[in-house]
């Protein structure tokens, strides 16, 4: 298959960018290594849209973090993608923290970052009750807000195919040639496409993408970030996100609420040799512990209900690299996306549209281009009369599958057949949220492996958690 633009990575990222051009009348290919779309980082982050103090002021961070997070209400509004905008406070614990408080202040007003003040003590545990009595004050940033990373992904991923862009999952790039003005992007698998411009926007892997043409340029360390996820009865216990005094490794440990309900805390902060391992470990939780309980000295933390791990690409220059490669102009590289990198994808986005348009010219639009896509029922959050009408044109929404967070068999059965179907238990529990309750699918898994061989066609034995081999059925005993 021929393309104009192949975009070699399906996160937040690459997904937005794919909706950006969809708008264009050109060809798109959108190229995923995994079963499925958010599968890298933009599955395992704090969900955070950062107000952009953080950045060093002049950076291409700072100026598309303030510029995403400004996007992104609407953008989440559009997609209909969960987002709440509940502010973030930096606390700090004594003066010298006061200080970095201030300091962070003047930074952020050097970005452009509206609506920052700092609180003193008072004011504090009037805001958030639950925080430490040693807490002196705060940085509060009331543009800061929280948003599911995996939906806005999928949702942008979703709206692109619907505007024509071929979605390719399963394809795992490993070669890249350049012959006659096109580049031929080939699979392990040996699946090519052909495509006049490549971008890589292939997270932690973009250095290696990279390299696939020559481009030794990106350099990338892989920061494992872990966390833990508190069930919803922890609720309520704090209203904004809740950061420490950053570090040079990072922003620290926050407690946050989750758009779905839940209390989040971590993430830590460890360079990890290799790219993959998501595993998470007891001693960098504790400290996850430790540090969670300085700012909320009461948090129940045995109610966690599961751990997760992210991956930060963080590049050697300290900021995003969105440039078109020195060795061939053709090939986009948008690379180095660590934090802020969620907030700042709809500026990103925005930012690699006008470098495309530069390097190919003015680009006809399309007539019809479709900015939203068909939003998923949520029978969680629907009143007793809505819920009814909704069963009587079709009981299996009266069907309750996943009863943690109320997920009927309508929703998974839509979630077979939406734009971007699910294909495995993963995908499921990212579109419907059955399996990401208290008991972590231990009681609606093999119910929704059922409905996943039923619907998709598929024996039982080959249903999978996520693609690969990760089958949930070994054999039959019977
Ligand atoms: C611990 C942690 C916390 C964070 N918290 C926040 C936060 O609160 N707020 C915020 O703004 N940002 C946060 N970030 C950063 C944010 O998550 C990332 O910047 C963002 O998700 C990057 O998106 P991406 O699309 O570039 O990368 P990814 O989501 O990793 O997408 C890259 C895709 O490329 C695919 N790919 C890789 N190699 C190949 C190949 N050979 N062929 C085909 N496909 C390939 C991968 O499978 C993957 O799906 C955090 C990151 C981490 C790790």
């Amino acid at each position: 298959m021929s393309y104009d633009i192949a975009i070699i990575g399906a996160g937040v990222v690459g997904s937005l960018i794919a909706r950006k051009l969809s708008k264009y009348d050109i060809k798109i290919a959108l190229i995923e290594k995994c079963n499925d779309v958010a599968m890298g980082t933009s599955k395992a982050n704090s969900a955070i849209v950062h107000a952009g103090f953080d950045a060093l002021p002049g950076t291409l961070k700072a100026d598309l973090n303030v510029k995403g997070t400004k996007l992104m209400g609407y953008l989440c509004e559009e997609l209909g993608v969960p987002f709440k905008n509940i502010g973030s406070l930096v606390i700090a614990f004594n003066e010298e923290e006061m200080e970095t408080l201030t300091s962070l202040l003047k930074r952020g007003e050097e970005n452009n970052v509206p609506g920052l003040k700092i609180i003193g003590q008072d004011r504090l545990h009037e805001m958030e009750p639950n925080i430490s009595k040693r807490a002196l004050g705060a940085l509060w940033a009331k543009t800061a807000s929280i948003v599911c990373p995996y939906e806005l992904t999928l949702a942008a991923a979703e709206c692109a195919v619907i505007n024509g862009c071929e979605l390719y999952r399963n394809f795992e790039v490993s070669q890249i040639d350049f012959d006659n003005e096109q580049f031929t992007v080939k699979a392990k698998t040996g699946e090519e496409i052909n495509a006049k411009y490549v971008i890589n926007a292939a997270g932690i892997y973009s250095d290696f993408i990279a390299s696939l043409i020559g481009d030794e340029s990106i350099e990338l360390v892989a920061r494992k970030g872990e966390y833990l996820l508190m069930d919803k009865n922890l609720g309520g216990v704090v209203n904004h996100v809740i950061f420490q005094c950053p570090t040079k490794m990072g922003k620290g440990v926050l407690v946050t609420p989750t758009v779905d309900g839940n209390i989040l805390t971590g993430p830590s902060a460890k360079d990890i040799e290799g790219k993959d391992d998501i595993s998470t470990t007891s001693d960098e939780l504790n400290m996850v512990r430790t540090y969670t309980s300085y700012s909320i000295p009461n948090v129940k933390l045995n109610s966690v209900i599961t751990s997760f791990a992210g991956i930060r690409a963080h590049s050697t220059k300290n900021d995003f690299i969105i440039e078109p490669s020195k060795v061939n102009p053709h090939f986009i590289n948008v690379a180095g996306i660590e934090s802020p990198g969620l907030s700042a994808a709809p500026a990103i986005a925005e930012y690699v549209e006008e470098i495309m348009l530069d390097t190919m010219g003015k680009l006809p639009k399309k007539v019809k281009w479709q900015r939203t896509r068909p939003e998923p029922v949520r029978f969680r959050e629907l009143s007793t009369v809505e819920r009814r009408e909704l069963i009587e044109k079709n009981p299996a929404y009266g069907q309750i599958v996943c009863r943690c967070e109320t997920v009927t068999e309508g929703e998974i059965i839509d979630a077979c057949h939406s734009t971007i179907p699910a294909l495995d238990l993963d995908g499921i529990k990212r579109r419907t949220r059955a399996g990401m309750g208290r008991c972590q699918s231990g009681f609606c898994g093999p119910k929704v492996a059922e409905i996943i061989s039923r619907e998709l066609k598929e024996d039982l034995l080959d249903v999978t958690k996520f693609g690969r081999k990760s089958n949930v059925v070994v054999g039959k005993t019977k």
